[in-house]
């Protein structure tokens, strides 16, 4: 069984030493997944985008993806998301740890339980309708406790908390829709974190992401045009401090799961068994 899952956003697309590629089929499409050592535990990879950006942010099968890593027994999951700052004191470069998200996407699969497929999650069937709770933790409390720790141990600088937009794409945002966002409380800005965050609450799975800021928003700091190779060019100064980061924070994250993220479908499963 494989523990953590790691799925790697823009700019990381390989970061276990030879690999298992193995192609997982699930209900929802299949999934191709990297199987290997990461400092000295096995853990399971995904480049969110393919091994060379490939699948645009709308067309990642979100859903594949996460059951996929189900499949494999992982409980814990580490996100990587590149993003624009929404909030000025951002600078590009800089790693932030979101504690919510805000999901403004629009034509994305955003639940597992569409009534008639039926689960298996860590032996469990579920299906039917099903609404997981957001609450007391959008991210989990442990993954994020694990990344901050690596942060400290490390000396890489991260900011602890900040709201996570999530926009359609594929274009960049338009200045006007950047000030709705700060209005509405966002910090950063990107194209993947959901429902990703959310898909992965529905298993049950503990899930936190660290968001690279790649550049400033429109409209934010007299910023005037951004470019995707801009974007590539911020993240891969910072690819050294982020893979070091998520290999300590794998081997920080407890063995055993004492956050909330678990008991997310107990109170449907409690319901059905009745
Ligand atoms: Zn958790």
């Amino acid at each position: 069984m494989v523990r953590v899952g790691i799925i790697g956003g823009s700019g990381i697309y390989r970061l276990l030493e030879n690999p298992d590629r193995r192609l997982i089929d699930t209900p929802f499409g299949s999934a191709s997944v990297f199987t290997g050592d990461f400092g000295g535990e096995e853990i399971a990879f995904i480049p969110r985008h393919g091994e060379h950006h490939e699948v645009p942010p709308f067309r990642v099968n979100y859903r594949a993806n996460l059951y996929a890593l189900n499949l494999l027994g992982v409980e814990r999951v580490i996100a990587t998301n590149a993003v624009g700052a929404i909030n000025p004191e951002l600078d590009p470069g800089t790693f932030v740890i979101p504690d919510d998200f805000i999901d403004l996407t629009k034509c994305r699969e955003g639940t597992f339980y569409d009534g008639k497929t039926v689960l298996n999650i860590r032996g469990r069937r579920v299906g039917g309708v099903i609404h997981v709770s957001m609450t007391p933790h959008t991210y989990c409390p442990e993954i994020r406790g694990a990344i901050r720790e690596s942060a400290e141990e490390l000396g890489v600088s991260v900011v602890d908390g900040g709201v996570y937009v999530c926009v359609e794409g594929n274009r960049f945002e338009t200045s006007a829709e950047i000030r709705a966002m700060r209005i509405l409380g966002g910090d950063v800005v990107g194209m993947t974190g959901c429902p990703e965050a959310a898909l992965a609450r529905e298993l049950a799975m503990c899930y936190a992401s660290i968001s690279v800021v790649t550049n400033y928003a429109a409209g934010v700091s007299g910023r005037v045009k951004l470019t995707h190779s801009e974007v590539l060019d911020t993240f891969s100064r910072r690819i050294r401090d982020l893979s070091e980061l998520l290999r300590e924070a794998v081997s920080r994250i407890p063995l055993v799961r004492s956050c909330p993220c678990k008991e997310a479908l107990d109170e449907f499963l409690d319901s059905e068994n009745q």
